[in-house]
């Protein structure tokens, strides 16, 4: 059985946007799910999505991500495989466009998590080019800032366009990524719920996959990738995990709002939020395809 699905993140896409979120999504969920159909590995299945994602510049990951207060990009993702529980993640990252690749050197390294200049480094370690900083920086996001508008997706302070990917493969093997900039104007330095196991992404081969979005402080503080996955423990279906867990969001925290995907190891996709908008996709065997912007 074999399963992909995609987010470009909850938040309130403006209405301009909706087709270009709508076709990135697409073009990401064919990238995974050629890998997919090609005996590829669901962690290559989410890579190959999460790439497409972060080189669009109309979502919130590499290229085009959101700046913060200095007026400049720093990433976080992270990236997890459920045979093993293997854990690849970096934090603000300034000078590599795909983050995820990172994230997938350090999946196979002894560590888990590496941040700033180190996880620069070693991306350069593993080969992956840094690029300028600036050149991470969209002509939209430049804009914006140099209008000193408020970014529409964000007006409520809403993070939004971040991405992510879950996968189920041919062996049974799941896997999840999320990519991010953070919250639009973040302080420098602050990271939020996308690199963090457990929050912004999860992925057990007992139960499923989970990749969030949304306000991270809230996410991390109930532990809302984690918390899908055991709804799928208790026997809940995906779409009652998920929908489990944002109402948890709402309930327990304040400013609690977002969304999330997630699979089971079935290929049943489910996904939830409760912001104004989120950006998605899938396919599966079993549940068919389908995209929602
Ligand atoms: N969760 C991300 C963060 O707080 C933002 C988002 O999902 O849009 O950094």
């Amino acid at each position: 059985m074999q399963a992909i699905a995609v987010h470009g993140g909850a938040g309130r896409i403006p209405e301009e946007l909706r087709p270009e979120h709508g076709e990135g999504i697409r073009i990401a969920l064919q990238a995974g799910r050629q890998v997919l159909t090609q005996e590829g590995s669901a962690v290559e299945a989410v890579m190959a999505a999460v790439v497409v994602l972060e080189d669009l510049p109309a979502f919130n990951a590499g290229y085009g991500a959101a700046l913060n207060s200095e007026g400049y990009v720093e990433l976080d993702a992270g990236l997890m495989e459920g045979r093993a529980l293997e854990i690849g993640a970096v934090a603000a990252i300034r000078d590599v466009q795909n983050p995820i690749r990172v994230c997938r050197v350090i999946l196979q390294a002894p560590q888990i998590f590496f941040s700033g200049a180190d996880a620069s480094r070693v991306a350069r370690e593993a080969g992956i080019e840094s690029v300028d900083p600036d050149s991470l920086i969209s002509p939209r996001r430049l804009k914006q800032r140099q209008s000193g508008a408020s970014i529409p997706a964000l007006d409520s302070g809403l993070a939004a366009d971040t991405v992510g990917a879950v996968a189920l493969d041919e062996k049974g093997d799941v896997a999840s990524a999320t990519s991010t900039g953070g919250m639009n104007d973040k302080p420098p330095g602050r990271v939020g719920d996308s690199p963090l196991p457990g929050c912004g992404y999860y992925a057990d081969n007992k139960w499923g996959a989970c990749s969030t979005t949304g306000w991270g402080e809230s996410l991390a503080r109930i532990l809302a990738a984690r918390r899908a996955i055991e709804g799928l423990e208790r026997g809940l279906s995906p779409s009652q995990a998920a929908r489990m867990t944002v109402d948890l969001l709402k309930e327990r925290v304040s400013e609690g709002e977002g969304g999330l995907i997630l699979l089971d190891c079935q290929g049943c996709f489910g996904a939830y939020f409760n912001s104004p908008t989120m950006s998605y996709g899938w396919w599966s065997e079993r549940d068919g395809e389908g995209v929602n912007t």
